[in-house]
């Protein structure tokens, strides 16, 4: 049996026992551990005494106030760092919360940021506008030419920002060969690896130095967390830590809690739901109501193209079991109309150089049966 506390000396009325409650011991470290990390719901940690408070604080090498840190957010990152091959990592409130520290961490006032033309519009558009307000100068740039990338390394930029895959036309850069440019000028290679997860792409195994993921996606997979993380090395992430502490952009417990559950069947679910997009892609190039799909051989994503937004509203709406969903990464399969939420607020002549057109819908492949989703797609796209 496991103790409780003991007996509160001071009075015993209702309004102190009710306000301390009573707390049952935590069990010895390594007798009746519990199997499934609890969840550490508390803002703060509290000591005996003064005196181990303060060391808490001044060292701190122990948990004392949320901001500074929590097992759950603690146990999430270090999980991704062992996944990505890092050597640490810190999670963070959101995807868009990895982004924002990766570049203040990465770069200084006056410092130029070099970020993919394509990257997703929520990335850009922090850095285009946050990140030049805190000082930076910011330049898009044809991620999949190398060279153009050297180009502006050479004109002293400190700070490159690409996608591993990107979203939604799911093209691949060439990581060894960014890497080699970023580090020939001395600068920093930061990969949203969010996408490729690291079942399929380890940014860091081709020279990153930070790597980050929006978990509300595959590394959560299941459509019910909010969270980000970024791994690099430990000065990296000794710098990002500091700088979450000070921001207040850390990853909610829970958040964290169901992230690193999700961590669990990552490699599961990604086999599943690449094998199902395997399918599906070899289906959807043959059929004639498909302009263009946009699939890079392997990932969960693919994206086709319809020609116009008539032809995606219909077809979105002649598969009801596929929500339309402005996320990706579930278990469940999910459409997205990309021009009309993810990258809406590029201009039109913009989306349409990058092939983002009113026609294209993004598919996020899930793990459910394949048959069953092609007996959908496929009814779907003969009423077009
Ligand atoms: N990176 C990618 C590739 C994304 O698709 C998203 C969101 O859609 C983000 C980052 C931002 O993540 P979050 O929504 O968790 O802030």
């Amino acid at each position: 049996m496991r103790k409780s506390t003991p007996p509160f000396p001071m009075r015993k009325s209702l309004a102190t026992l009710s306000a301390r409650g009573v707390r049952a011991e935590p069990p010895a470290r390594d007798v009746g551990r519990p199997t499934s990390e609890p969840l550490y719901q508390t803002a703060v940690f509290d000591f005996p005494d003064i005196a181990s408070a303060e060391s808490a604080i001044s060292k701190g090498d122990t948990y004392f106030y949320a901001r500074h840190g929590r097992p759950n957010e603690a146990s999430f990152a270090a999980s991704v760092a062992a996944l990505e091959g890092a050597e640490a990592g810190i999670a963070t409130s959101s995807g868009s919360a990895a982004v924002l520290c990766a570049a203040l961490i990465g770069t200084s006032p006056g410092d130029r940021i070099l970020c993919q033309r394509d990257a997703y519009g929520g990335s850009r558009a922090l850095l285009e506008h946050d990140l030049v307000n805190f000082g930076r100068q910011l330049e898009l740039v044809d991620a999949y030419e190398p060279a153009k990338v050297a180009d502006g390394l050479s004109r002293g930029a400190r700070f490159v920002f690409v996608e591993t895959l990107s979203n939604p036309l799911v093209r691949e850069v060439d990581l060894p060969a960014l890497a080699w440019h970023c580090r020939s000028y001395g600068a920093l290679l930061c990969v949203d690896n969010t996408l490729a997860t690291p079942v399929s792409q380890r940014p860091i195994a081709h020279g990153a130095e930070l790597v980050l993921h929006s978990a509300t996606k595959f590394l959560g997979g299941h459509h019910d967390c909010l969270a980000g993380v970024l791994v690099g090395s430990q000065a990296l992430i000794k710098e990002a830590r500091a700088l979450v502490t000070r921001l207040g952009l850390n990853a909610p417990a829970f958040d964290s809690w169901l992230s690193a559950r999700g961590l669990r069947t990552l490699p599961l679910r990604m086999e599943r739901a690449e094998q199902n997009a395997r399918t599906l892609a070899d289906r959807l190039r043959e059929h004639p109501a498909v302009k263009r799909l946009h699939y890079p051989g392997w990932s969960a994503m693919l994206s086709i193209d319809l020609g116009t937004r008539e032809a995606a509203e219909a077809l979105a709406r002649a598969c009801p079991q596929i929500h339309v969903t402005p996320s990706l990464g579930g278990v469940e399969s999910s459409f997205s109309h990309p021009a009309s939420s993810s990258h809406r607020n590029l201009a039109v002549e913009e989306r349409t150089a990058l092939g983002i057109g009113p026609g294209l819908l993004r598919l996020s492949v899930g793990i459910e049966d394949a048959e069953d989703l092609w007996s959908e797609l496929g009814r779907g796209l003969a009423q077009l």
